[in-house]
């Protein structure tokens, strides 16, 4: 049998990360756990509340919501990864909503709501044979992860596929906000005090602005193989 090893796939907004590592961990076997749907299910959760909104950020009322709050994912058969859920609710369509989305960073940054959430990560993948996506998967969650991958892509190429993304799921939106969302998104993960989002030292950069799918997935999938033949 061969060797299972731990891959951290990081980056910023919509570089496709999820989708990169949902096609990598089907083709490799792994189990694949999408960390940004897990800060989104809390952010559901606190807005549903009315503690998280466009207007108010009640610190102290959500460290007290914490303990109220359950994520886990649970395999779906049909799309062959594991949905996430909030306190039992699939909330998978939901979170991709883009008022989620702006309330989502904001969220991140709070320190106890990333020490829940690394160690239900930490947790899952400590058997190894995981692809996990995030922002701090390989600087914080598996500092010793195998196989680091560090996805960029220009601002403007990821507020279009994001737009694209959102419209053909028949939002209504506009590509300006998509854009200001992307951006703001980039300036709150990385100017956190608390696991910034950051390129890991030995984590390997793939800019796939001029990439289509097949070829980043081909150039990740490379990687990962030379890695578990090592
Ligand atoms: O990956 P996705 O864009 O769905 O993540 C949503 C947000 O969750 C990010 O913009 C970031 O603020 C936060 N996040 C994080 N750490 C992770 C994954 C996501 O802070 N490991």
């Amino acid at each position: 049998m061969s060797k299972k090893i731990t891959i951290a796939i990081d980056g910023y907004s919509s570089t496709g990360k999820s989708t990169v590592a949902k096609q990598l961990a089907a083709e490799l076997g792994y189990v694949y756990v999408d960390t940004g749907a897990m800060y989104r299910a809390v952010t559901l959760y606190l807005m549903r509340k009315m503690i998280v909104t466009d207007t108010n950020f009640d610190e102290e009322a959500i460290l007290r919501q914490l303990p109220f709050i359950n994520i886990s994912f649970v395999f779906n058969k049909e799309v062959g990864y594991g949905e996430v859920h909030l306190n039992g609710e699939n909330v998978e369509k939901e979170i991709r909503l883009m008022e989620v989305s702006q309330q989502v960073s904001k969220v991140a940054a709070v320190s106890q709501v990333r020490e829940m959430l690394v160690k239900i990560q930490q947790e899952i993948g400590k058997n190894k044979a995981v692809v996990m996506d995030g922002r701090d998967i390989g600087t914080v969650v598996f500092p010793d992860a195998d196989l680091k991958i560090f996805m960029t892509a220009s601002t403007e190429k990821r507020a279009e596929r994001r737009f694209n993304e959102l419209k053909e799921r028949g939002d209504d939106i506009k590509y300006e906000d998509v854009l200001a969302n992307v951006k703001e998104r980039d300036y709150l993960d990385t100017t956190r005090e608390d696991s910034p989002l950051i390129k890991a030292d030995d984590a390997v950069e793939i800019d796939n602005s001029e990439m289509n799918l097949e070829e980043q997935f081909e150039k990740v999938l490379k990687l990962a193989k030379d890695k578990i033949e090592e």
